[in-house]
């Protein structure tokens, strides 16, 4: 039996997970999440599927966080009716998070139109609008852990705890009938199984080939115990009170929103010199906050630690964006926490406008940036950003703390892999940049596995005991594209250079002389090289 698997994302990036497979009876969707990242790479949500959607026969989705599901409603507007197989908990996220992503679209769309009519140039369509999340939602169909269930002719799946999340899963896929079907294991985002509220990952044994995420497939020993980050919390604490205050923390609004809080409450509870009005200032946050409380965390425990979040008297909840302007006015030590976490959607970015000059204030980044976000600049120092067309200086602190990934270090991933017995086939690579997959290969490789780094839009035959290439779609993007800077990025940091210098040359004569010189640069563009 031969077997198509197609990567259509997350291939050398760590979005917009989707994958096709094709059995030959049917055909199956694993994953159909948004690319984020460089403007290069999110263009990308905008053009249609590189699929037929209408032989699509269903989805199966490992979990709710937006790079996994961000494109289902764009599915169902391409026409796709089938269902779209997960487990209650990522049902329930989705249903918030998937209408949250629907109102950023029309907002963002919106705000480009407006420019983009300004400067004379084409109107765009939003990705898809708040009408195509009721639809999408309907075609969801709930199914519990660790039992089968048949998700389509001769194609059987089981969803296993991935301890990435509330509701995130492992799908093992058995695929033909009788007692020895073809298995194949997609990891989704694997925990660490050391992180408090979450249960530890698991998974089948013996299957004949794991596409494994790889996101910190180069990275080790991330302190992720609740003592631990804590302690780094409180350091990070004292030292953004000491600067005078604010706190203005990006913070990814499923989960990693909630668990800040209660670590924010817990180290302020223990110091009371830290103690301040915490603002949570995302809607989703709050609404995600909500399904927590319902569905608790673990399932394993009876307990529901989230139940702290409703009666904590420093913790405002802001809805309305009139109530995230009010912040404007509030001065000395206070925490904001908004949305996205990486900062190129969402509140955070109005914030990060506001307060980013000012020498008093600390950023403190909590989670995966990826390569070309606002958050990946701001962590890797960069002392002038643009943000919606406009440059500012970066007087902050920006600061780092990776105790809060979901996702497990390398040794994590290894043991996650080891304690799927042995491999028949391969181990296929995706979710990871160029070199976390480079380092991570290799460090398969010499535990003695066959791993190998999927291509975007490539094509594996997969066989019992062995995956080959046998086609490569169309260039959707240049070599690295995804996760390289590009001229978008390289324009704002050109511009803000250009800003920079002209004010620290001695006089109008330099300035005027610098901008001829970068005018002949213009010309040397000939007319017939423009469109
Ligand atoms: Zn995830």
């Amino acid at each position: 039996m031969t077997v198509n698997l197609t990567f259509h994302g997350a291939a050398e990036c760590v979005t917009g997970s989707c994958m096709l497979l094709d059995t030959g009876r049917t055909r199956l969707l694993i994953d159909c999440g948004m690319f984020q990242g460089p403007k290069t790479l999110k263009a990308l949500n905008y053009a249609p599927f590189p699929f037929d959607v209408a032989k699509v026969d269903a989805v199966l989705l490992t979990h709710a966080h937006i790079d996994h599901s961000g494109l289902l409603p764009k599915l169902v507007r391409a026409g796709f009716r089938g269902p779209i197989f997960a487990t209650r908990g990522t049902r329930d996220l989705c249903e918030v998070m998937l209408a949250d992503s629907a109102g950023i679209q029309e907002s963002e769309v919106r705000h480009l139109n407006r420019r983009n009519e300004q400067r004379g140039l084409k109107r765009v369509e939003p990705i898809y609008t708040t009408s195509d999340v009721e639809p999408t939602l309907r075609l969801f169909e709930t199914v519990k852990f660790n039992v089968p269930h048949d998700v389509a002719p001769g194609v059987e799946a089981v969803w296993w705890p991935a301890g990435h999340l509330l509701g995130a899963a492992s799908i093992e896929v058995r695929i033909g009938q009788g007692d020895d079907p073809l298995t194949l294991l997609f990891s989704g985002d694997i925990g660490s199984g050391r992180q408090p509220f979450l249960p530890r990952p698991s998974g089948p044994v013996d299957v004949d080939h794991v596409i494994l995420e790889s996101t910190y497939g180069d990275r080790e020993r991330i302190d992720l115990e609740l003592d631990a980050r804590r302690q780094a919390l409180a350091v990070e604490l004292r030292a953004a009170r000491a600067a005078g205050g604010p706190l203005l923390m990006p913070t990814f609004a499923i989960g990693r929103a909630q668990e800040l809080i209660l670590d924010l409450l817990a180290v302020m509870d223990a110091e009371p010199d830290l103690a301040a009005d915490i603002f949570l200032d995302s809607p989703l946050a709050i609404e995600a906050t909500e399904v927590f409380l319902q569905r608790g965390w673990n399932a394993d425990t009876g307990d529901n630690p989230f139940e702290r979040l409703r009666h904590a008297a420093r913790l405002h909840h802001l809805l309305r964006p009139q109530e995230s302007d009010r912040l404007e006015r509030l001065t000395g030590w206070h925490v904001i926490l908004a949305g996205s976490g990486m900062c190129d959607a969402g509140r955070i970015r109005r914030h990060l406008k506001r307060l980013l000059w000012r020498k008093e204030v600390t950023v403190l980044i909590t989670g995966f940036q990826a390569a070309g976000t606002l958050g990946r600049l701001l962590a890797e120092g960069r002392t002038a950003v643009r943000i919606q067309g406009e440059d500012i200086h970066v007087g902050a602190r920006v600061r780092s703390l990776d105790n809060y990934s979901g996702h497990g270090d390398a040794t994590d991933l290894v043991d996650w892999l080891k304690a799927r017995g042995a491999v028949a086939g391969s181990v296929l690579l995706d979710h990871g940049e160029p070199t976390a997959l480079a380092t991570f290969a290799a460090r398969l490789s010499g535990l003695g596995y066959r791993a190998i780094t999927a291509g975007l839009d490539q094509t594996w035959a997969l066989r019992r005991d062995k995956a080959e290439p046998v086609s490569r779609g169309p260039a959707r993007l240049a070599p690295g594209q995804a996760t390289r800077p590009d001229w978008h990025n390289e324009r704002s940091a050109f511009l803000a250079s250009l800003n920079a210098v002209l004010q620290q040359l001695p006089g109008d004569a330099e300035r005027q002389a610098l901008i001829r010189n970068l005018e002949a640069a213009l010309t040397s563009v000939p007319p017939e090289a423009r469109q």
